[in-house]
């Protein structure tokens, strides 16, 4: 069994536009992506995450107990500190609290889509006829929620295949647990629907593996695109994100030389999409600048550098010790609220002691930022005075 090409955390895109996988595979071929993308730091340390939480579930064990080890990770090195043991502990608590008759961990489930190839999920549960399907998401800058996901989705309804036999399952539910964004999301499956999904989602594998990248063949919606490796070459992308502005700018000088609302309204829906578009393209540039691309507008140049200790921790110190203090080398610094508050729960502080720590802490409101009118949160006015009651 092979790891898919169509795989389940990428039916956003080779669900919603059916050519993406044939144009990335062509630009593959004539070099201009790596065959493998390469795992930003940031991934890296996800995927170490998910070694601890799978030594914790598979051993029983808490993810305090290997605090210090190290885990190595697409060839970074993580040190499992304080950060990850709270996290991780969350995912682990979590899991437990499923109280599962069954469970499975890092499961290796044949794509129902795809048999031959396989999707591998992080925890399958069964708890009596109910099919559990729990993912780690240990990223913080993008929140991912179970309502409509199709990767766990896709997984669950692999693992129904596999274990309906053994358990006779009658509802699917899926659950999302992202402790470093404090979301824990979870979304449940008669089998009406299990089967209506399938259906959809074979249909949109078939279209995609017919598909011979004809431009009708690309589809460019921020779904699809979102994570698209082929988004800095994709002409039907750079439509999409551009389109609704290109006249726009050629038309400033014509107006009477101020931005027009109607304009102002255009580049606030259409800003974050070009944004992305615009830094895809400059990453392109930059990987093919690296690997020696020369182009007469643009080069590479060395990076700000920076200095970091190259020795073991104790010759340091004893070098320095020789004219610096203790406190000068390893000065004490107040921890924060959210530290404080990390080690209280893992002390099992009692309510009193929290209530007084509690009074030393200012809560200050965030600073207000632009939204659509479509966010649910309510809307900040700023500068609004009290009206004075007689
Ligand atoms: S960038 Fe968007 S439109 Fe272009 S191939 Fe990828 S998903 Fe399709």
């Amino acid at each position: 069994m092979t790891h898919a090409k169509r795989s389940p955390s990428g039916f956003n895109t080779w669900g919603n536009c059916p050519g993406s996988t044939a144009f990335v595979d062509e630009l593959i071929e004539a070099g201009k992506t790596p065959k493998k993308e390469e795992a930003s730091v940031f991934a890296s340390e996800g995927t170490a995450a998910h070694e601890l939480a799978e030594k914790c579930l598979i051993q029983s064990k808490n993810p305090a107990e290997f605090m210090n080890d190290v885990l190595e990770a697409d060839h970074n090195l993580f040190t499992v500190d304080d950060d990850m043991v709270y996290n991780v502990d969350n995912y682990v608590e979590y899991v437990k609290k499923l109280k599962l008759d069954k469970m499975f961990v890092e499961v290796k489930l044949p794509l129902f889509y795809s048999p031959t190839e396989t999707g591998t999920a992080d925890v399958i549960g069964i708890k009596g006829r109910t099919l559990h399907v729990v993912d780690l998401k240990y990223g913080k800058g993008v929140a991912v929620v179970a309502e409509g996901n199709m990767q766990l989705l896709i997984y669950g309804i692999c693992a129904y295949d596999e274990y309906d036999m053994l358990y006779d399952i009658d509802k699917v539910v899926v659950h999302i647990v992202q402790p470093r964004m404090g979301s824990y999301t979870s979304e449940e499956y008669g089998l009406e629907e299990v089967e209506t999904h399938r259906g959809l989602i074979e249909e949109c594998f078939e279209r995609s593996v017919k598909a011979d990248n004809l431009p009708e063949n690309l589809i460019s919606r921020e779904k699809s695109c979102r994570w698209c490796r082929a988004k800095p070459f994709c002409g039907e992308h750079r439509t999409t994100a551009l389109g609704p502005v290109e006249d726009m700018f050629n038309d400033l000088d014509a107006s009477s030389g101020e931005i027009t609302e109607d304009q102002l309204k255009v580049i606030f829906e259409q800003g974050p999409q070009i944004k992305k578009f615009i830094d895809a393209v400059f990453k392109r540039l930059e990987d093919e600048a690296k690997q020696g691309t020369e182009r007469p507008w643009c080069k590479l140049v060395a990076g700000r550098s920076s200095r970091k200790w190259n020795a073991p921790e104790e010759d340091i110190i004893k070098a320095l010790r020789v004219r610096l203090t203790l406190q000068e080398i390893y000065p004490p610094k107040l921890i924060s609220p959210a530290q404080v508050e990390k080690v209280m729960k893992k002390k099992k502080c009692k309510k009193k002691f929290t209530e007084s720590v509690n009074s030393f802490i200012l809560k200050t409101e965030g600073t207000a930022k632009l939204a659509p009118v479509s966010d649910k949160r309510p809307a900040v006015i700023e500068n609004s005075e009290f009206e004075v009651l007689e």
